[in-house]
């Protein structure tokens, strides 16, 4: 058994002294990837099937091999992209589950302990800005950030190997002194490929998903962890 406040979690120790900015991924770091999950896997596939006479199950069946096709594109992150597709408001559907949008356990806290570290945050995501202004709607996040970037601004998703150069050109920041937390581990591989020195995995993205096997890096099961 684990934890959830983090009283028996062992400290992450980081050489703060080292550490200049701090990138962030939303989903899944910041923010329950049970919201995306949830809306993806199970509310899409219901509303859709009503919407075209379909079965859930049907539905279900297509879209998971499109998921599988595009997974990791910039255009699997579009919801513009995914609008034009299904033909339907993706936006207005996720606003009728936005209860289940919710801000992990002491992200406030570390975001805060962040600034009084000096450090500048950046969040970086590969989510849509419409989804990034949709969830910042609902949780009071946004004043933390110093700099909001998504990855379809630069064109070319995190988990691309010239992401992090494109970075450079809005975003001056030293791979050796930036510390980069994300859920995905391919984009963490990425972004050690730059360079980027300090990294740390979500020992459990969605809460309603067992944690996650995050491989040769250190992940961050709460967030007092860091404080
Ligand atoms: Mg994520």
């Amino acid at each position: 058994m684990h934890s959830t406040t983090g009283e028996f979690l062992q400290p992450i120790s980081l050489d703060w002294d080292e550490i200049h900015t701090v990138f962030l991924d939303m989903d899944g770091t910041l923010l329950d990837l049970h919201f995306d999950n949830h809306f993806w896997l199970e509310h899409l596939p219901v509303r859709l099937a009503e919407q075209r006479g379909s079965t859930p199950a049907e539905i279900s069946a297509y879209l998971h091999g499109r998921y599988t096709e595009m997974e990791g594109s910039l255009e699997w992150y579009c919801i513009d992209y995914w609008q034009n597709h299904l033909g339907t408001d993706l936006v207005a559907l996720k606003h009728e589950i936005a209860d289940r949008i919710q801000i992990r356990a002491h992200v406030e806290r570390f975001l805060e302990s962040l600034h009084q570290r000096g450090k500048r945050v950046v969040l970086l995501t590969n989510a849509h800005q419409k989804s990034v202004g949709l969830k910042f709607g609902y949780v009071a996040l946004e004043q933390y950030f110093d700099r909001v970037i998504t990855s379809h601004s630069l064109g070319l998703p995190k988990e691309h190997p010239d992401f992090w150069q494109k970075l450079t050109e809005v975003e001056a920041y030293v791979p050796q002194h930036a510390l980069f937390i994300d859920d995905n581990l391919h984009v963490l591989r990425s972004a050690q490929g730059a360079g980027v020195k300090y990294l740390l995995a979500i020992h459990q993205p969605d809460s309603q998903l067992p944690p996650k096997d995050t491989q040769e890096f250190v992940a961050v099961e709460c967030y007092t962890q860091l404080l």
